[in-house]
C-alpha cells in the first residue's frame, strides 16, 4: 500500500513556532525530503530527533521528485520540508504535491508557518480579499507586464521580495499603483529584529533609498480604492460638461477633464458624445 507525502511546516524564524503536530509527523516519517539538509538538521537537533533525508529542491526537483514519488509509492510516508515556512507556498514544493496527486497518492497538509500569512495578518490592511503573487518575475519587462496587470486591483497584494530587489520592487510599486498607495513592510517577521513598516510606496521607497534592506521581507499592498474610479469619473463628466458649457469643442473638454481629474480620455470622450 503507498504512503504518504505530509507537508511540514516548519519556523520562519523562531523556533518555538514549530507545532507538536508537526513534530509528531517529523517523528513518525520513514523520511524528511528536505530543502537543504544543513537547514534541517538543525531544527531536527532541536527536537531531539535523527531521520533519513533526501534533498529535493529547484536545482534538483525534476529528478528528485520522481525518485521521491516511488518511494512513497512503495509504502514510505515522506515528510516534504522547506527551509522555513509552509512547503509548495512560493517554493517547488508544488511540483511534488502535484506529482503526487496525479498519481494518486496521498497528501497531507499540516498547517503551520507561512510568511504570506504572518505578514497579512499583521499588515493593518484589508485581509477580507486578497491575492498572493509571490515573487516578482525578475526580468524587468514580465515584472512591469504582471504589475500593470495588477493597476486595476481592488484586492490587498501580496509580495515576497528578496533584500536586493526590494528597492527596485518599490520604485516599480511605487510607479504602477501611485506613490500614496498604502502598504505594510514587513520585515524579519518571527525574528527578533522582525519590524512592521505601515507607510505609503512612496515612504517605502524614499525609506529603503536612504537605508539598505536588510533580512528578509514580505510587502503588503493595499488595493486600488473601490470608489476611486467612479468618484473620478464622476468628477471627470461634471468638469468636462462644465467646459462643453463654457464653449470648449467636445474634443479639447474631454482631453482636458480626463487630464485633470485621471480618467480614460477616449472614456469621457464617449460618455460625452453619447449624451
Ligand atoms: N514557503 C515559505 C512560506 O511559507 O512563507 C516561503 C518561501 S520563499 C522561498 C521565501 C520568502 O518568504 C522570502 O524571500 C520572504 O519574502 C518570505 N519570508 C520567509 N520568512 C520570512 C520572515 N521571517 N520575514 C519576512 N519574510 C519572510
Amino acid at each position: 500500500m503507498a504512503g504518504t507525502l505530509y507537508l511540514v511546516p516548519t519556523p520562519i524564524g523562531n523556533l518555538g513556532d514549530i507545532s507538536r503536530r508537526a513534530a509528531e509527523t517529523l517523528a513518525a516519517v520513514d523520511f524528511i525530503a528536505a530543502e537543504d539538509t544543513r537547514v534541517t538538521v538543525k531544527l531536527l537537533n532541536h527536537l531531539g530527533l535523527k531521520k533519513p533525508m533526501a534533498t529535493y529542491h529547484r536545482h534538483n526537483c525534476g529528478t528528485a521528485g520522481p525518485a521521491i514519488l516511488r518511494r512513497i509509492q512503495e509504502g514510505e510516508r515522506c515528510a516534504l520540508v522547506t527551509d522555513a515556512g509552509t512547503p509548495a507556498i512560493s517554493d517547488p514544493g508544488e511540483d511534488l504535491v502535484a506529482l503526487c496527486a496525479a498519481a494518486g497518492v496521498a497528501v497531507e497538509s499540516i498547517p503551520g508557518p507561512c510568511a504570506l500569512t504572518v505578514a497579512l495578518s499583521v499588515s493593518g490592511l484589508p485581509t477580507g480579499r486578497f491575492t498572493f503573487e509571490g515573487f516578482l518575475p525578475q526580468n524587468k519587462k514580465n515584472r512591469r507586464a504582471q504589475l500593470d496587470s495588477l493597476a486595476a486591483e481592488e484586492r490587498t497584494m501580496v509580495f515576497y521580495e528578496a533584500p536586493h530587489k526590494l528597492r527596485a520592487t518599490l520604485d516599480d510599486l511605487a510607479e504602477v499603483f501611485g506613490p500614496d498607495r498604502p502598504l505594510a513592510v514587513c520585515r524579519e517577521l518571527t525574528k527578533l529584529h522582525e519590524e512592521v513598516l505601515r507607510l505609503t510606496l512612496g515612504e517605502a521607497a524614499e525609506r529603503y533609498a536612504a537605508q539598505e534592506p536588510r533580512g528578509e521581507f514580505v510587502l503588503v499592498v493595499a488595493g486600488r480604492p473601490a470608489q476611486a474610479e467612479a468618484a473620478d469619473e464622476g468628477g471627470a463628466l461634471a468638469r468636462a460638461e462644465q467646459l462643453r458649457r463654457e464653449g470648449m469643442p467636445l474634443k479639447a473638454a474631454a482631453a482636458q477633464a480626463a487630464e485633470e481629474f485621471g480618467v480614460k480620455k477616449r472614456w469621457l470622450y464617449n460618455q460625452l458624445a453619447g449624451q
